[in-house]
């Protein structure tokens, strides 16, 4: 079989993917966000996520956890439920992520495997829920969710050393596909994602995002371009250009690549989708 052709995703493809906004949008028009991600270990992963979905254009984002560690007082932005006592079902939401800082667990398995059975389409699996898939033997999961594992947790899922993965991406994200069949991002220099057929490089990013809690935003950006309506494979590459840009005007703009951080990220969304409006 001929290897794909792997196609370089640039500004102008991000442009006309980027959400409309009209006079009669609503919180609710703009795409419900649920956010399953952040524990007691992690609490910080969570609201990394759920503020990548607001300034993401998500209309509506809730973060969801099973014993709630995140206020609501310190974090007014978006709404925050203990899922003790209640199940997704008594939730509205038009996308959901499952993953980030979230556990490796029983519980984050049933979920999974609820939204599976239910056939829920919009989902973007990140981090602990990768790992809980492996674990449980979750895999292969619906066409229209999307993964995105970094390189250490796509070998893992793969059963493979981290080196394989390094040593040929190219190789790897084709294997993921297999593996998951739904959409895959694999993370890193050169971020690629693939629907089965081609595989787009995504032409944004630098080492500036080398720290903890930039795959949490970039989880959360995703999730609310599904919540907004765009396509799975849409929804990876609008969301890994966006966020690869804002390393790059990053460093254009402080002539510096060590001193970015997640909320760095998560600010500097704004400034990106002007531009790409342009
Ligand atoms: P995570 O490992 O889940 O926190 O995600 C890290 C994020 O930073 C991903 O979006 C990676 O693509 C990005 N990233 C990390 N290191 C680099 C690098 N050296 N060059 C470009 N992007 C990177
Ligand atoms: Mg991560």
């Amino acid at each position: 079989k001929a290897t794909p052709e792997v196609i370089l995703f640039k500004k102008e493809h991000a442009s006309r993917l980027l959400p409309s906004v009209s006079t009669d949008d609503n919180k609710a028009s703009r795409g419900r966000s649920l956010i399953l991600g952040g524990s007691h270990d992690y609490p910080g992963a969570g609201i990394l996520a759920a503020r990548g979905a607001l300034r993401a254009g998500s209309g509506y984002v809730m973060l969801a956890q099973k014993d709630l560690v995140v206020s609501s007082l310190e974090n007014p932005d978006f709404l925050v439920k203990d899922l003790r006592g209640s199940s997704l079902s008594d939730l509205n939401f038009d996308a959901v992520l499952i993953g980030p800082g979230f556990g490796v667990n029983d519980y984050t398995a049933e979920l999974i495997l609820e939204l599976k059975t239910k056939n829920f389409p919009n989902v973007v699996l990140d981090a602990d829920a990768l790992t809980t898939c492996v674990d449980f033997k979750l895999f292969p999961l619906p066409a229209s969710w999307i993964v995105t594992p970094h390189t250490g947790e796509l070998a893992r899922c793969l059963k493979v050393s981290v080196h394989e993965v390094t040593k040929d991406r190219l190789a790897a994200i084709k294997k993921a596909r297999q593996l998951f069949q739904c959409v895959v991002l694999l993370k890193g220099h050169g971020t690629l994602i693939t629907q089965g057929q081609e595989i787009f490089r995504i032409a944004s990013g630098n080492a500036a995002l080398a720290k903890s809690g930039t795959g949490d935003v970039l989880a959360g950006m995703i999730t609310a371009f599904r919540a907004q309506g765009l396509k799975p494979l849409e929804a990876a590459l609008l969301g890994a250009y966006v966020h690869g840009a804002t390393a790059n005007l990053w460093v254009q703009s402080h002539k510096d690549a060590l001193s970015m951080i997640a909320s760095d990220v998560i600010d500097s969304i704004p400034r990106i989708l002007w531009r790409l409006r342009q």
